[in-house]
């Protein structure tokens, strides 16, 4: 199956999840680590926005980012 890379985005921890079935949303369920629930792909983050979002008010990085 394939595997998609994606990034807490409450403490950057990176982890590899199944792909999801096309129209079914990703559920990566929360960080082991913050135990945070936002997630992003790491495919689909770059340095620069990678460090706007540590500038965000973590309970506002959900709302923008969530798979
Ligand atoms: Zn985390």
């Amino acid at each position: 199956m394939e595997k998609v890379r994606i990034e807490c985005l409450g403490c950057g921890e990176a982890r590899a999840v199944p792909a999801a079935a096309p129209g079914k949303q990703l559920h990566a369920g929360e960080c082991h680590r913050c135990g945070y629930v936002g997630w992003a792909p790491s495919a689909a983050l770059t340095e620069p926005m990678r460090r706007r979002i540590r500038e965000r008010p973590v309970d506002r990085r959900a709302a923008i980012y969530v798979l």
